[in-house]
């Protein structure tokens, strides 16, 4: 408790942008698309994510030179930096298939942009004494996400498997499913502990309590539609039940309703 107030008094907010010192070389941007993580070692940045096109404008102003930029996954308010770190030699790591969707779709992403190392499982990065742990969580948010874990300060940065308390986004689309969510957030429940800081991808910093909500919150609403769905019941009708109706003033944000969340899980329910 005692540390979140401190992390809390440590941060800064300017129209939204916030700056929170998670350690003293350890540094969260937020308001520049998804939260963005600056660990600075005596042998250069390492970068994980770099917002939107726009919020990159800012970022790599305020960090012009990193080593290594470490992309979780390849939604657009994420790889923002990408051609921009590339240019001024950054070695990017995605995952495979992030690496194959940002090389084959129109992406935004030029050349310079493409990743330099791709992983499929896990990938151990050392640089300047810090070591980091890539690890790879299939169909939780999009195919190719993966987290980033410091086990020597233990924090945890999760990109886009979190929104914080809110709705995923289950990017259905590529390969996204509501039990790859809930694996998931089991594994990662179970790596960490009561201590960990926890960085979402959007929002701010999570608890492991309430990562085991959340986990509640998608089975418990998982669980629900399930019936409906082996009911025989439409996706509409499935909507119109409002099976998610406990967990609404909590989960809902303007991107994902209700609606949204349901129709994904219906969509992917095995
Ligand atoms: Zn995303």
């Amino acid at each position: 408790m005692k540390f979140s107030l401190l992390l809390l008094l440590l941060s800064s907010s300017l129209f939204g942008q916030t700056t929170t010192e998670l350690l003293p070389h350890i540094k969260m941007f937020s308001g520049y698309g998804g939260n963005i993580i600056n660990i600075a070692t005596p042998e250069g940045n390492i970068l994980i994510d770099s917002g939107t096109a726009k919020g990159a404008q800012i970022i790599t102003k305020m960090i012009p030179q990193v080593s290594y930029l470490l992309a979780t996954h390849r939604h657009q308010d994420h790889i923002g930096g990408n051609n921009y770190y590339g240019k001024q030699g950054a070695k990017i790591i995605t995952h495979i298939k992030t690496a194959q969707y940002i090389k084959e779709r129109n992406s935004g992403v030029s050349k310079e942009g493409y990743a330099a190392i791709t992983f499929d499982k896990k990938y151990s990065l050392k640089l300047g004494g810090e070591e980091l742990e890539l690890i790879y969580f299939p169909n939780a948010h999009t195919d190719g996400d993966y987290v980033v874990y410091f086990p020597k300060y233990n924090l945890i940065h999760m990109a886009d498997i979190s929104f914080g308390t809110n709705y995923n986004y289950l990017d259905t689309k590529y390969g996204a499913t509501i039990s790859g969510l809930i694996n998931a957030t089991k594994q990662i429940i179970d790596m960490i502990d009561d201590n960990t800081i926890i960085v979402p991808g959007h929002g701010e910093l999570l608890t492991r309590d309430q990562l085991k909500q959340n986990l509640i919150m998608y089975t418990e609403i998982r669980n629900e539609v399930k019936k409906l769905k082996d009911q025989g019941r439409t996706l509409a009708e499935t909507i119109a039940a409002n099976p998610s109706k406990k967990y609404d003033r909590r989960g809902e944000w303007s991107f994902i309703t209700a609606e949204k969340f349901v129709t994904a899980i219906y969509e992917t329910l095995k």
